[in-house]
């Protein structure tokens, strides 16, 4: 089995479940007391969050570049961000290392493509929605991403950063998200990308009109099959 560099802590309440989905997969693949081989590095999240809302993300870049390093240093075969919206530094990462990174809007973009879908609505933070370092992804797989209006880009951010990543759930900001799932259906979207780590903590396939692809579930759960290929 090889062993999983997991960069962590983005925020930690989404870690929890990147843990849990990387050791449930190895225990359905080899049963018994089989776990994970994981190496993981917890960031402090207020440094990044600094980072990202003043724009530094040369900041975040340098973190991230050197926690991948050491875990790369420390014997992990490949790396695991454990968040969508840091998959924008994977250029800068990839510099500084020379043991792949899983690629969450790959991992995620395969799924979708196997159950034969190709409108897909797509949910994360405003970075992830307005930029284009997973739409690109997508686009390459032959997806075609439909992302919500300005006043809803901010209401689905807002959740994010001032509720989720603090673990916060509200039943109202569950309503919010349900209306603009909805609203992604009428306009032809045929599913839901959660595309950041904490929306599953909100929204499950119970919760939406449109069928679910959380990319938390998707990225981690191949990360702990990619430990058993060749
Ligand atoms: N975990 C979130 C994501 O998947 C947002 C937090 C972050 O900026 O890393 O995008």
């Amino acid at each position: 089995m090889k062993t999983i560099g997991l960069l962590g802590g983005m925020s930690w309440e989404s870690t929890i479940t990147y843990y849990e989905i990387l050791n449930k997969t190895i225990v359905e693949k080899l049963g018994g007391y089989h776990s994970a081989k994981i190496m993981m590095y917890n960031v402090d999240f207020a440094e990044l969050e600094e980072n990202m809302s003043t724009g530094n993300w040369a900041g975040n870049a340098k973190i991230l570049s050197e926690a991948a390093k050491r875990l790369e240093d420390a014997g992990a075969d490949y790396i695991v961000i454990a968040t969508n919206t840091m998959h924008k530094l994977v250029p800068d990462i990839e510099k500084n290392i020379s043991i792949p990174i899983l690629h969450i809007a790959d991992t995620t973009a395969e799924k979708i493509k196997e159950d034969g879908l190709c409108k897909v609505g797509f949910l994360g933070t405003k970075f992830s929605m307005t930029q284009d370092f997973l739409h690109e992804r997508f686009r390459k797989a032959g997806l075609e991403v439909m992302i919500p209006d300005e006043a809803d880009i901010e209401l689905v951010n807002d959740v994010i950063f001032d509720e989720l990543c603090l673990g916060k759930v509200m039943e109202s900001s569950r309503k919010e998200y349900q209306r603009i799932i909805a609203s992604m259906k009428a306009q032809g979207a045929e599913c839901v990308i959660l595309g950041c780590t904490e929306i599953g903590m909100l929204i499950t396939a119970e919760d939406s009109v449109l069928p679910v692809y959380d990319t938390t579930l998707i990225h981690a759960r191949e990360a702990a099959l990619k430990a058993l290929k060749d």
